[in-house]
């Protein structure tokens, strides 16, 4: 049975240019970066031009660009790092649907009296509004830290709103724009933030690593003290090979370089109609679905339904066994058995929060695949429904 992977959110392939990239790294340019002979140099140069696409993708320098281990670690780096560079008590304004990698340091600082948190709310589409995040705001807060696009329902949200109402602040603005990197402008100066996430393996690049965009001027104390590496924010010898295919794959989702011109964005045309399709028959075909966030302000890969009376645990097992690969949230969340709290902060019942299913859709996915998955899911839902009475 031919599998059908319908969980891109959670993780993406490593795309043949990319891996084509990477190969030599782990092959014969193994030297370490640091070391100033030739096969150290040649790792180093892998490295550098990997930092110079990254660069240009976010429109800041090449200094301006960290990588780390991943998207975890630079959220981790960008507000852990920029609470502990300060001397005083800071106040932070979060929202109640961030990635856990942003929620579990902020409610970290908070048990440690190192920061006050506001986690502002959302609206039912779970949109953070900008006028929440003003009404935040105190005499002392440092950093406000908002993601640009949601993991489990995929609602974009107004950074460039957020960062215009925080310009001539003294606020740093941090954004986590892990799901939204290959959809949506990540020109740091036109957005306005400070500090930028991305994550190498949710667009087509490999697993272990992730970059911090950190502008310049912003003092940050590194999570990891050692030989200094990454301008002294991260400290280990670098991951060289998934850096450079990192790089490769941030090329790829450029509106320039190597992708052919406007290749991104026919791409992301078609991985819209499927989704729109996917959405209008399963809530056609299906009684009691409901789709949770908003509808125009949604990324073009994320569908994610509420099934009425079923678990949606229970509903992704089943499609799992019949070769359908979906999720029940985020990926990192998935494990905890509670209803997520992405879907409790729109107002959603903890029952209804339960019956849910994301499906994530790639640049790779078909017609065929969306059609037989649409199938699938009717029978099964029916299936699970007559068991029940
Ligand atoms: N932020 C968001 C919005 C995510 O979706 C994820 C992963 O699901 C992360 C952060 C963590 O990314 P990583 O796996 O690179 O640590």
């Amino acid at each position: 049975m031919k599998k059908i992977y319908l969980d891109y959110a959670a993780s993406s392939p490593v795309d043949k240019k990319v891996l084509r990239e990477m190969m030599p790294y782990l092959k014969k340019e193994f030297g370490n970066p640091s070391s100033v002979h030739y096969f150290g140099q040649r790792a180093r140069a892998g490295i550098e031009k990997a930092r110079q696409i990254v660069a240009k993708f976010l429109n800041c320098t090449p200094l301006e660009v960290v990588f780390t281990s991943g998207a975890t670690e630079a959220n981790n780096l960008a507000i852990r790092g920029m609470v502990q560079s300060l001397k005083q008590k800071i106040h932070i304004v979060t929202s109640q649907i961030e990635h856990e990698s942003v929620l579990s340091p902020c409610q970290e600082l908070e048990r440690q009296g190192l920061a006050e948190v506001t986690y502002v709310p959302v609206d039912s589409e779970g949109v953070v509004k900008t006028e929440e995040v003003q009404k935040a705001i105190k005499e002392n807060t440092a950093l406000v830290s908002i993601m640009y696009a949601n993991s489990e329902i995929g609602t974009i949200q107004p950074i460039a709103e957020i960062g215009a109402l925080l310009k001539d602040r003294k606020i740093l603005f941090h954004v986590d724009a892990v799901q939204a990197a290959q959809f949506l402008d990540c020109d740091v100066k036109k957005l306005g933030v400070d500090l930028l996430t991305l994550s190498s393996h949710k667009i087509y690049g490999p697993k272990g690593a992730g970059v911090l965009y950190i502008k310049e001027g912003v003092v940050l104390n590194p999570l990891l003290l050692g030989g200094g590496q990454e301008q002294g924010f991260r400290s280990g010898t670098e991951n060289v090979a998934s850096i450079v295919g990192m790089g490769r794959a941030v090329e790829e989702i450029s509106p320039y370089g190597g992708s052919p011109a406007g290749r991104q964005i026919v791409q992301n045309i078609k991985i819209r109609q499927l989704r729109d399709k996917l959405i209008k028959e399963v809530l056609r075909r299906i009684e009691g679905t409901q789709l949770s966030g908003s509808k125009q302000k949604r990324l073009p890969n994320n569908v994610h339904i509420r099934f009425q009376g079923i678990a949606g645990s229970e509903l992704a097992t089943v499609l799992d066994q019949k070769g359908i690969a979906v999720s029940t949230g985020s990926a990192c969340s998935e494990k905890t058995q509670e209803p997520s709290h992405v879907l409790l902060a729109l107002g959603v019942s903890e029952d209804d929060a339960m019956s849910s299913v994301r499906l994530t859709l790639g640049k790779d996915t078909t017609l065929q695949e969306v059609e037989k998955a649409i199938t699938i899911l009717v029978a099964t839902v029916a299936q699970l429904r007559k068991n029940r009475v």
